[in-house]
């Protein structure tokens, strides 16, 4: 880590070998949107979510046959899993019997003697409890009490549950306070924080597709994380799960709290462009999509001022009429033509990873 940020102390959990809280590096989530019952569809989606830095994945357990699919499922991945159960605490049970390595239950939709049986059999295995609570399915009585899922109301919800889980014995958990509205999140989250040192799974629940979930969680989770809060993130998003991780690693990467993967900086293009910039931009991206190691890979439309306003790039290329100066930390190695563009750039990437892996 490589931040000005003071993160907030929590108390550290451990799902399998992946630290949240106490410090640890904020850890980046994903949910499956695959039927879980389908294990194999599962297992490729998993593998996919990790490929692209997923650290720990979710999926739904709506009934029986799904619980029964846990275990097949946790043989075939190798990060943790979790169950996210609703409604039924039987299904929680079963999936904490079945070796998940933690389970999301929503206070909202299990009640106070179902939580307690459910934190018996998690502290007997060591499983981690998320209480996940969202402001669209908040308990009868809070909502009455608080006249509408307020923040307020989020944040008694997430206390009340812990307070009976603690009653059972039960240590291993983290909280999270979801809701659609960003300034309802941010404000539940820093009063929960205030009150509670256990580790916070920052979310903005249906957050929409991909421009409107990358702009409201960027703006919820940046706040937040800017004031030391919270250990583990997902950036929920309506379409392909891989697309939160990019989101999710975006917010890190721009914060300077997790340094991986391209940082891609490109200019929006001007009259001096004259050089199919996009092109270049949507090309590079695809190539160097799920590569893990942190560059600052600049691409600028014009020589006159794009060197200068990338000088803090590893690498980069400024666009000429049919060329362009490769450039590295400012400094220009060389001209080459706009059909070399992508293999050159390509080749001093690989190469830049290759030094640092030696040195
Ligand atoms: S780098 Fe050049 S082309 Fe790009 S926005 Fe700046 S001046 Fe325009």
């Amino acid at each position: 880590m490589d931040t000005f940020i003071k993160r907030k102390k929590t108390r550290p959990v451990f799902l399998g070998n992946v630290q949240i809280g106490g410090y640890a590096p904020v850890v980046v989530q994903s949910m499956t949107c695959t039927d879980t019952r389908d294990v194999r569809a599962t297992v490729s989606q998993i593998k996919q979510l990790e490929d692209a830095g997923c650290e720990i994945v979710r999926v739904a357990v709506p009934d029986d046959e799904a619980a029964g699919a846990l275990s097949d499922i946790r043989k075939q991945i190798t990060i943790p899993l979790i169950a996210d159960i609703h409604f039924n605490y039987c299904l929680a049970i079963e999936a904490i019997r079945s070796g998940v390595d933690g389970i999301r239950i929503n206070p909202g939709n299990i009640g106070k003697e179902k939580i307690v049986k459910i934190a018996e059999s998690a502290k007997s295995r060591g499983t981690v409890i998320r209480i996940g609570v969202n402001a669209g399915s908040l308990e009868k009585d809070l909502f009455k009490k608080h006249g509408g899922p307020t923040a307020a109301a989020l944040v008694e919800s997430a206390l009340r549950s812990l307070a009976f889980l603690q009653e059972a014995g039960c240590d291993a958990m983290k909280l999270s306070v979801k809701s659609s509205d960003v300034t309802t999140m941010v404000e539940a989250y820093r009063e929960l924080s205030s009150k509670s040192d256990y580790p916070l799974h920052l979310g903005v629940t249906e957050a929409g597709s991909i421009v409107n979930a990358a702009i409201k969680s960027s703006i919820a989770m940046g706040i937040l994380l800017n004031e030391g809060i919270g250990d583990t993130i997902r950036v929920s998003v309506t379409g392909d799960p891989v697309s939160e991780l990019h989101v999710a690693y975006g917010i890190l990467r721009a914060m300077d709290i997790r340094k991986v993967g391209p940082d891609i900086i490109s200019c929006p293009t001007c009259g001096r462009c004259e050089i199919d910039l996009f092109k270049l931009t949507r090309e590079v991206e695809a190539k160097l999509t799920g590569m893990k190691e942190h560059l600052k890979i600049a691409l600028m439309g014009c020589v006159v001022n794009g060197p200068g306003e990338a000088a803090e790039a590893d690498i980069g290329i400024a666009g000429g009429r049919g060329y362009g100066l490769l450039f590295k930390k400012g400094q220009i190695i060389k001209k080459i033509r706009e059909e070399e563009f992508m293999a050159t750039l390509l080749d001093e990437i690989y190469s830049m990873i290759a030094e640092r892996k030696e040195t």
